[in-house]
C-alpha cells in the first residue's frame, strides 16, 4: 500500500473527532469515585506516527489517570528484563472472556494469573519486577512507562488516594493470588504499587508517543531510547490484540481490527504495527468500561485508512 500522507492522516483525526465529539452514550467510571468528577465532555483523539510526528484534534494536555493503559507497558517491563517466556509462564497469555477485575477466573485457572491485562495479571507483574525493595519497584516501572511515553510523569496523588481507599476488590484478587503461589512480593506491596501505576497521570498526546513507541518497533520515536527489543513487540501486540479491550476484545477485533488497550480512566491507545500508533481520551464508559467516543473514533479511523490488520488494506 501506498504510504499515508501527513494531510489524510490529519483529515482522519479532525473527522473523527467532529464525528464523535457530540455522543453522550455512556458514563464515567464511578466505582474510584474521584473518576466519576472527571469532566465527561472533554474529548481528544490523536496520532503519533513511528518517527514521532503528531497529528491531532480536541483535548491534548489534561493529565488523567492511565488506569488499565499501564497494563501492556508493564508487561513490556517484565519481557525485558526477564523474557517472554517469563511472562508467559509465571502470569499467562490466555484471555478470560470474564470482567477484569474477575476472581472467578482465578478459580477457574489456579495455574495462572491468567494474563498481563486483566487485574489479576497486573498486579502479578509488578510484584514481578525484581527489586529489593518497594521503592525500586516502584521506581522501575514509573521509569519504564515515562520512557513509552518520553517524558517524566507523575502520580495523581487524589486518584491514588480514592482508588486506594476503595480496592476491596484488587486487595481481595492480590490475595488469592498468593493464596495460588502467583504472586511474586508482599500482597499489600504488590497492590500499593498496582494501585500507583493506574493513579499516573497522562495526556492524550503521552498515550500516541506510547503506543508509537511500541508501532516503532520498541524504540520512543522522539527521545531515541529503546524500551523493548523489536523481538518482543509482536508477543506484546499479540496479549492487546486477544485481551485489550476487556471482555469485548472480540467485538472490539471485529470491528476495528488492531491490538489496542483501554482504561477506566477513559484513555484508549491502539497500534499498527510498523506504522502508528492512535490514542483516544473521553471518560464515558460503555457497560464493559470501554470510552464510548474514543471506541468509535479508533474504529473509524482505522477503517478510514483500511490498517485493520486483517484486510482489506
Ligand atoms: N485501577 C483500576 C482497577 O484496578 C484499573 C481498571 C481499569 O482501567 O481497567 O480497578
Amino acid at each position: 500500500a501506498a504510504p499515508i500522507a501527513d494531510a489524510d492522516y490529519q483529515r482522519v483525526v479532525d473527522e473523527a473527532y467532529a464525528k464523535f465529539k457530540g455522543v453522550d452514550e455512556g458514563a464515567n467510571a464511578d466505582y474510584i469515585p474521584i473518576l466519576a468528577t472527571v469532566p465527561s465532555e472533554m474529548f481528544g483523539v490523536v496520532i503519533v506516527t513511528r518517527e514521532g510526528k503528531v497529528f491531532s484534534a480536541g483535548e491534548m494536555d489534561y493529565e488523567f489517570s492511565i488506569q488499565s493503559v499501564s497494563k501492556p507497558f508493564t508487561a513490556s517491563l517484565i519481557m525485558a528484563e526477564q523474557g517472554p517466556r517469563v511472562l508467559r509462564e509465571k502470569i499467562g497469555v490466555e484471555p478470560t472472556g470474564l470482567p477484569f477485575n474477575s476472581k472467578m477466573a482465578l478459580e477457574i485457572y489456579p495455574e495462572r494469573s491468567v494474563n498481563p491485562l486483566v487485574n489479576a495479571g497486573a498486579i502479578a507483574a509488578v510484584s514481578l519486577v525484581e527489586a529489593k525493595s518497594e521503592k525500586e519497584r516502584w521506581n522501575k516501572v514509573l521509569n519504564n512507562i515515562e520512557a513509552y511515553a518520553g517524558r517524566d510523569l507523575k502520580v495523581l496523588k487524589e486518584v491514588y488516594t480514592s482508588e486506594y481507599e476503595s480496592a476491596w476488590s484488587n486487595r481481595g484478587i492480590a490475595n488469592l493470588l498468593y493464596n495460588y503461589e502467583r504472586l511474586y512480593s508482599d500482597p499489600e506491596e504488590a497492590l500499593r504499587v498496582y494501585t500507583r501505576q493506574c493513579s499516573i497521570g497522562i495526556n492524550t498526546r503521552d498515550l500516541g508517543m506510547m503506543g508509537a513507541t511500541l508501532a516503532n518497533e520498541g524504540v520512543n520515536p522522539v527521545t531515541g531510547k529503546k524500551v523493548l527489543d523489536k523481538e518482543d513487540v509482536p508477543e506484546l501486540l499479540a496479549i492487546m490484540a486477544s485481551a485489550g479491550f476487556y471482555d469485548e476484545s472480540g467485538e472490539w477485533m471485529y470491528r476495528a481490527g488492531l491490538p489496542a488497550k483501554t482504561g477506566v480512566g477513559g484513555g484508549i491507545v491502539a497500534v499498527v504495527p510498523g506504522k502508528f500508533a492512535i490514542a483516544t481520551f473521553s471518560p464515558p464508559l460503555n457497560p464493559a468500561g470501554n470510552s464510548v467516543r474514543g471506541l468509535m473514533a479508533i474504529s473509524h479511523i482505522a477503517g478510514e485508512l483500511g490498517v485493520g490488520l486483517y484486510g482489506p488494506n
